[in-house]
């Protein structure tokens, strides 16, 4: 059991971004931080709300509709200080397909005017037209196993610039835009991925990649975690490995 150890994480609009039961990510960190003695505090933050950037270590958006993200993409620009000394001070990002996109510069819907990002990631994306709904396997360079694996439903296409990276290289299916095989973007400790499914769930490597992160970026240390036993969440990310839409 780790020592008491804490964790503060921000749920960004809830209310708003939250399709394909991507609330699954955060009970996720919360469960393997607490199967590990690691107490998690989860604080929704819905419009209107401010954020206080010294409360938290951890930040996670979910997926959602167009319509959706208008309210989201305002309400942004609001938390645009607070989320920029975040970043800077090494917090944690997920962002999740819709507040992926929105962690950008900006993304550019068929119809309707250009939705602002806040510019975490120096990326855009714009409406293409088609959809691209199935599974997806990619390649990440951040933990062992490499494989990450999910499933995808987007028609924005997204580009990344500067000095941000990709997540990862899609194997199968068509991440980012289908174009360049990049799947997602890192910058700092900021991560956007088109994976639904919920995402971590099925990565619980990548899950515990993030919540060293976190623990790090709170106590200043490489905090090494309790090993847990994975069985079921493997059998869940194998099965997806190269299954093809
Ligand atoms: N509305 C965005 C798109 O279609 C994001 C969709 C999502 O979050 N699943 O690309």
């Amino acid at each position: 059991m780790q020592n008491k150890l804490k964790l503060s994480l921000a749920h960004l609009y809830p209310e708003l971004l939250n399709i394909y039961g991507d609330f699954g990510n955060v009970l996720t960190i919360k469960n393997r931080c607490g199967w590990r003695g690691i107490e998690v505090e989860i604080t929704q933050i819905n419009l209107g709300d401010k954020i206080d950037p010294e409360k938290f270590d951890f930040y996670f958006i979910g997926g959602g509709q167009d319509n959706q993200q208008i309210d989201v993409s305002r309400e942004l620009q609001l938390q645009k200080d607070a989320l920029y000394d975040a970043m800077n001070s090494d917090a944690v990002f997920l962002g999740i397909c819709g507040g992926y996109q929105l962690f950008g510069n900006y993304y550019q819907p068929h119809n309707g005017s250009r939705l602002m990002g806040i510019g975490l990631l120096d990326s855009y994306t714009v409406a293409g037209n088609k959809r691209f709904i199935g599974n997806v396997t990619a390649k990440t360079e951040f933990t062992m196993p490499k494989t990450l694996v999910g499933f995808e439903n987007h028609s924005g296409l997204t580009y990344l610039q500067g000095e941000t990276k990709p997540l990862a290289l899609v194997e199968i299916g068509a991440g980012n835009n289908n174009e360049d095989k990049t799947e997602g973007a890192r910058f700092k400790n900021v991560f956007g991925t088109y994976l639904h499914g919920p995402f971590l769930p099925k990565n619980p490597h990548f899950a515990d990649f993030l919540i060293k992160l976190a623990l790090e970026k709170r106590y200043n240390d490489n905090i090494e975690l309790q090993k847990l036993n994975d069985e079921a969440e493997f059998q869940a990310h194998i099965s997806l490995i190269n299954k093809a839409y």
